[in-house]
């Protein structure tokens, strides 16, 4: 059968010869402890230390002066392009090659995705595909940077560092701030992963984590919006929790806000979960490396970081040679119970999205017809 060796090298690492799935959350630490403790101390939902506290951790790893905890990763998003000025019928750059949470916030806010092409190498947003369409429908006014063909704003640029593989983001950095647009880092998938030197997540006006169930950690369900600007944050904050005025028992809302705050509940476990990170981190870098001295004797591309870069190999994925060979692959190892799977439909695609603008795609067309996650479960 095809794909036996492969098949057979992955049952080995995961000792088991049972369903193997892509990634199982782990706990092991602190979780229930900290659970307990808000059962306990009865403050399990909209206020307690452990919102406090999962703030205070995730501004450490980020290397950033605020982060602001939110239910999940996608409303996250949406609160952070409203922080970056997005209003209804704007424009927003993005890469189709994503999940669709990504062009989800974007839509949600009343304005349109423009999908742009992704670099073969990070296989996150393109900087050169992003100054490319800058400079030929782009045009700076008193109000901002505009598209000139539709009239409409481009507010903002939201990279996605795909499966923790960070996008060139020196480069990035450097078109939008010719062309003043803010960056919003979808750094839903990139917990842990550096560029040179610095997490991801802290380079653009804002970055946003995700704590879903199959993410590096998981709060169950959550998110985490960070930023380098205090005020920026202290908004997102006031956003967040019902843009409610602080009183000890007057309601006052000063706008329209949501009720998007993280639950104690869930902090108490993402609290629990960041303090094994750099332990998942190590674990999950041994299996990486176990799999690309391995696949280097299949003729089968595993997925590296590039240079300058941490990657956190968060998903881990192979490149097949074709799409019919990516066919055989996903059947035969799912008939295994090998748990593969293929990178996303490009965004385009879904019925949704399939009147919004996009470039030539070249690179993201080419890695959706090849590249499979396949099993990247922090080991026990
Ligand atoms: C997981 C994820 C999100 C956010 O997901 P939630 O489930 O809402 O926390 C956003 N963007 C990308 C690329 C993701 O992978």
């Amino acid at each position: 059968m095809a794909f036996q060796d492969t098949i057979q090298f992955i049952q080995d690492k995961f000792k088991s010869k049972d369903f193997i799935p892509l990634h199982a959350p782990v706990f092991r630490g602190n979780e229930r402890k900290y659970v307990m403790d808000t059962l306990d101390s009865s403050f399990v939902s909209s206020v307690g230390a452990y919102v406090d506290l999962s703030e205070k951790m995730m501004a450490d790893i980020s290397q950033t002066k605020k982060a602001v905890a939110v239910v999940n990763g996608t409303a996250g998003l949406q609160i952070a392009l409203q922080l970056a000025g997005v209003q209804k019928g704007d424009e927003v750059l993005t890469q189709a090659l994503t999940f669709v949470a990504t062009a989800n916030a974007i839509h949600y806010n009343g304005a349109e995705p423009v999908f742009l092409d992704v670099d073969y190498d990070t296989m996150g947003l393109s900087p050169k595909a992003v100054s490319d369409f800058l400079e030929e429908f782009a045009e700076k006014r008193e109000a901002g940077t505009y598209n000139k063909r539709t009239n409409k704003k481009i507010s903002a640029c939201v990279p996605m560092h795909t499966f923790g593989f960070p996008v060139h983001l020196d480069k990035m950095l450097e078109v939008c701030e010719k062309w003043n647009i803010p960056v919003v880092e979808d750094a839903a998938e990139s917990l842990g992963s550096y560029y040179k030197g610095k997490h991801t997540g802290g380079f653009g006006q804002l970055g946003v984590f995700s704590f879903n169930g199959n993410k590096l950690v998981t709060s169950g369900g959550g998110g985490m919006i960070v930023s380098n600007d205090n005020d920026l944050g202290i908004v997102g904050k006031h956003l967040t929790t019902t843009a409610k005025v602080p009183h000890p028992y007057e309601f006052y809302h000063d706008r329209l806000g949501y009720n998007f705050r993280m639950p104690n509940l869930n902090a108490a476990l993402i609290c629990a979960q960041l303090e094994q990170l750099n332990s998942f981190l190590t674990n999950k870098r041994q299996l990486a490396n176990d799999y690309k001295a391995f696949f280097k004797t299949q003729r089968i591309i595993f997925r590296q970081e590039l240079e300058n870069t941490k990657a956190n190999y968060w998903l881990m994925c192979v490149e097949l040679d074709s799409l019919e060979e990516r066919n055989v692959f996903l059947e035969a190892t799912n008939e295994a119970k090998t748990m593969t799977r293929p990178i996303w439909q490009l965004m385009y695609r879904l019925p949704m999205y399939q009147h919004c603008f996009k470039d030539e795609q070249k690179n993201a067309e080419y890695l959706e017809e090849r590249i499979v996650n396949i099993p990247s479960s922090v080991r026990v």
